[in-house]
Parts: C-alpha cells; sequence; structure tokens
C-alpha cells in the first residue's frame, strides 16, 4: 500500500471515551502496519461544545496508552497547523468555492426562525423535517430569495451560514472496507450547513478540507459518521478531489441490554469507560477512568483491540507489536461487540502476572505513599512476587494483601471460632517458641519445623495451618502461608501469633461460657 496517512480527529467536547479510544487505536495499527503516518487532528470548530481540558485529556490518553501520533498539534508536522481552530482562515475559500460553482447557498434564517419552523412542522405531523431541495424554497436563503435581497442580507453579514446544495435522486454509494457497499440516495439528505455564522466552518467542511490537505488516505472512525459520509463524498465530487477510503466501525454496546455503551453505563455496570478520571463541571458528575481503577494501558489496549476485531485465531493476548503484524481492515467485524466487564478484568489480570516485579513494584509506589506505608524496595519487590497471581486490578494488591503492612483490626472470627481448640495452646505455644529458636527464618525452614512438628504430634494440619494463618493474616485469603511468615519476618510473626492466640482464647472461652 502506498502512503498511508491516517487521522485520529476527536472534538474536544470531553473525556476520550472507550470507543475513541479504539478509533485511535485501529487507525495506529493500520498506519504501523503499513509504515504510514498516524495523525492527531483536533477538531475543534464547533465554540460552542468545547470543553476546556478535553484536549490535553485526549492527549495524555494517547500516551498512557502508547499511541504515539506521528503528527500532531504537539509534535508538528508539514501539514499543520493540527488544530482546525488554528486552520479557521483556510475553510472560507472552500465554502465560497462551492458557492461559485453552484453546489453551496447562503442562508440567512435565523436560529429562532429555524425552530419555529421546525416546531410548525413537527405540530403538523412532519416530524424530522429536513433543509433539502424541497423545503429550501420556503426558507430565507440565496436560493429562494431575488439577488438583491440576498446581497442586502450578505451584506448586513447577520446570521449569514452557507448550505451545501443537493440535488434529488442521485444514488451515492460508499465502498466502505468494514461493510461494503452504502448507497444512500440524494433524496434522504439533508442540505446542511458547512459554513457557520462565527466565521467557522462546520464539522463536515473542515473535515474533509483537512483530510484532503492532510492528504489523508484512509478514514476510519466510528459508525455514528456513515451518515454524513454522502455529503462527505458529494463535496469531494464538487471540489474534484479524490476521497480516502473508508472504514466506520461498529458501536460498542452495554454489557447487558441494547445500545450503546454510554459513559453513564461505566458506573452502572461496575468498570470505567474513560482513560482517567472526569469531573463533569457541568452535571458535577465525576467518572472513574481506567488508570484509577487499576488497569494496565496494555491490558486495555489488548482487551480493546478485540473489541470489533478479530484476529483470525484463537489467541487472545497480544502485544502492541503483534497486533500491528495481525490488524487488516477486513477482520474488523460488522456487528456491534459487547463490553465484557470480566474479560477485561481478566486481560488486566494477565498482564499483571506477566509484567516485571520491578514494574508492579513502581506502579505501586504512588498507592503506598497515599496510604502512608513504607517499606523497603526489597520487601516490595518479594511482596508483589507473591500477590500478583492473586490480583485482577492494581488496587487489589493492597486490599487482598493488607495483612503484609500491619495485622488486621479484625480477624476472622467465625473460623477462629470453629478451628481452635483450647486443647492444642500448648502446643501453638510450643511452635511458637521453635519459631523463636530459628536461625534462619526462611519458608522452607518454617515448613519443615512446623509440619514435622504436626506429624511428630499427630495434630493434623486441619486443625493447626489455618490457625497459624488466621493468626498470621488476620484472614484465610493470601498468598503460601510459609513465603507469607518469611517476608513478615521471625519477629513480626511471633508478635502477631501471640496476640492472636490470646483472642482465640478469649473467643473460645466466650463461646463456651
Ligand atoms: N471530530 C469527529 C469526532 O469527534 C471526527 C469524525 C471523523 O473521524 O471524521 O468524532
Amino acid at each position: 500500500m502506498t502512503n498511508v496517512r491516517v487521522r485520529f480527529a476527536p472534538s474536544p467536547t470531553g473525556p476520550l471515551h472507550i470507543g475513541g479510544v479504539r478509533t485511535a487505536l485501529y487507525n495506529y495499527l493500520f498506519a504501523k502496519k503499513h509504515g504510514g503516518t498516524f495523525i492527531l487532528r483536533i477538531e475543534d470548530t464547533d465554540q460552542k461544545r468545547y470543553v476546556p481540558g478535553a484536549e490535553e485529556y485526549i492527549v495524555k490518553s494517547l500516551e498512557w496508552f502508547g499511541l504515539t501520533s506521528d503528527e500532531s498539534p504537539l509534535a508538528g508536522g508539514d501539514y499543520g497547523p493540527y488544530r482546525q481552530s488554528e486552520r479557521k482562515s483556510m475553510y472560507k475559500k472552500y465554502a465560497e468555492e462551492l458557492i461559485e460553482k453552484g453546489f453551496a447557498y447562503y442562508c440567512f434564517d435565523t436560529s429562532d426562525e429555524l425552530d419555529t419552523w421546525r416546531k410548525e412542522n413537527e405540530a403538523s405531523g412532519n416530524q424530522g423535517v429536513k433543509y433539502n431541495y424541497l423545503t429550501r424554497g420556503e426558507m430565507k436563503n440565496s436560493l429562494s430569495l431575488s439577488p438583491e435581497e440576498s446581497r442586502k442580507l450578505l451584506d448586513k453579514g447577520e446570521n449569514v451560514t452557507i448550505r451545501l446544495k443537493i440535488e434529488p435522486n442521485r444514488s451515492i454509494t460508499i465502498n466502505d472496507e468494514v461493510r461494503g457497499d452504502v448507497t444512500f440516495n440524494s433524496s434522504d439528505l439533508d442540505e446542511k450547513v458547512i459554513f457557520k455564522a462565527d466565521g467557522m466552518p462546520t464539522y463536515h467542511l473542515a473535515n474533509i478540507v483537512d483530510d484532503h490537505k492532510m492528504e489523508i488516505s484512509h478514514v476510519i472512525r466510528g459508525e455514528e459518521w456513515l451518515s454524513s459520509t454522502p455529503h462527505h463524498l458529494l463535496m469531494y465530487e464538487y471540489f474534484g478531489w479524490t476521497p480516502p477510503s473508508f472504514s466506520h466501525l461498529s458501536l460498542i454496546i452495554k454489557p447487558v441490554g441494547k445500545g450503546k455503551l454510554g459513559k453513564r453505563d461505566g458506573a452502572k455496570f461496575g468498570f470505567p469507560v474513560f482513560p482517567f478520571d472526569w469531573f463533569d463541571t457541568k452535571t458535577n458528575e465525576t467518572f472513574i477512568g481506567f488508570q484509577e481503577t487499576g488497569y494496565l494501558p496494555e491490558a486495555v489496549i489488548n482487551f480493546v483491540s478485540l473489541l470489533g476485531w478479530n484476529p483470525g485465531n484463537d489467541e487472545e493476548i497480544f502485544t502492541m507489536e503483534e497486533l500491528i503484524k495481525l490488524f487488516s481492515l477486513d477482520r474488523i467485524v460488522k456487528a456491534g461487540a459487547r463490553f465484557d466487564v470480566d474479560k477485561s478484568k481478566w486481560f488486566n489480570q494477565q498482564y499483571i502476572i506477566a509484567k516485571a516485579n520491578t514494574e508492579l513494584a513502581d506502579l505501586l509506589k504512588p498507592m503506598l505513599v497515599e496510604r502512608n506505608i513504607d517499606v523497603t524496595e526489597d520487601y516490595l519487590l518479594k511482596f508483589v512476587d507473591l500477590m500478583k497471581e492473586r490480583v485482577e486490578m492494581l488496587p487489589d494488591f493492597f486490599t487482598g494483601g493488607a495483612f503484609f503492612f500491619s495485622m488486621p483490626e479484625e480477624i476472622e472470627e467465625k473460623m477462629a471460632r470453629k478451628k481452635y481448640k483450647l486443647e492444642n495452646r500448648p502446643h501453638f505455644d510450643a511452635m511458637i517458641e521453635m519459631m523463636r529458636n530459628m536461625q534462619q527464618f526462611t519458608s522452607s525452614a518454617i515448613e519443615t519445623t512446623i509440619k514435622s512438628y504436626i506429624s511428630e504430634n499427630e495434630l493434623g494440619f486441619g486443625a493447626i495451618l489455618p490457625i497459624l494463618r488466621l493468626g498470621t493474616c488476620g484472614t484465610m485469603k493470601g498468598p503460601d502461608l510459609f513465603e507469607t511468615m518469611e517476608l513478615l519476618g521471625q519477629q513480626e510473626v511471633i508478635d502477631r501469633l501471640s496476640s492472636s492466640l490470646e483472642v482465640f482464647t478469649e473467643i473460645k472461652n466466650r463461646q463456651n461460657a
């Protein structure tokens, strides 16, 4: 394939949704696979919907996922600027070119007039009325008014917009790489505004002018843009430009039920839909992020890559390099992909297990600070090694492994009541004494000592080991007991067991009373 140039073109109207992450990823994979260029273009022509901080958030998210752009507002490039607001001055002449060619016209309707027109139509049963070849004659525009009237309104310069002119009864076919041929009848299209009264182009004009000027070869974007594509194709034709190839990605569906995965589904189903926490100042809502939940970016990438793309084999774990090698547009699936929360957790677990202990330790360090936990590097690394197979999310290290940092205040009493026998107390005291006398407090030495004592005294593992675990960790869940003891250290284990035995004895006495 020659000279692949693709772009991810988000509008900074909010944080980057998981669907946007997928669009960016597929564009990135496609570019890298073909030795092409991955461009980040910020489409900020809609000033009303502009949200401060959204662009920074998008950039930070792409960085976190390792989706580095070759050309972008920050990295620059030969086709810049890469922020549409900074390209403002270049769009008007294209809108005017279409007017000159008779493919666009001026409109003077105010938004109030348009509203009233829409409402009146609705009231008379004409739902979803379109500004088009049928209705434009009843509106205020340069096609319905006399040239003098139009001139006057143009000179006045108020509420002047430009709309695309679309002739009816033409068949427009998109050769979509994902969906095959999708055909529209031009009679069904609305004559969209391409240039606004505020001097800014709309998405439609800016998008195609930029795709053309930036020499975009392939457009890979969400399904929600499919219905705009016939308008885009018409504009390519009107300008005499060759359109890029199009691929429209199907929606990501909610975990349960029908419909698109929305931003509020995260809270509802207990998972994030945004890379990082996001506070919506308009609604005062906080949305929680993948990072804060404890997902690793490479796990999210792997998981998201399979939401709507089929690698062609049964494997599930792919590094970015493998994805680049395998990716192809013809393996993108047409059906919507369902977001499976458990599967996303499974991926994260696999990536945590596979990750180097030192890297995990570095990720946990800020979390240690937050929790006021102070341990040595060596302790942290051993802790990571013991716990990593038992966690799904990074914070699970601290919920499941809390006892590595202090003895829990609450011991699981039920287990103590069930397993602890008062008559075994002398044996436990004897085992503590043996531990005190050990020269080397290693897991294998502790194991041999304890297990031989149990066998020699014919006590049964089931009566002793759970109590030792409970007495050391306060819970029955955790990694290998003897390795846990080694890491906690001789004195700590002896102290914990001694005081836990007092508690168990008291529980038992209370139970017997
Ligand atoms: N600015 C559009 C968006 O926010 C881009 C659509 C496209 O890729 O053409 O999704």
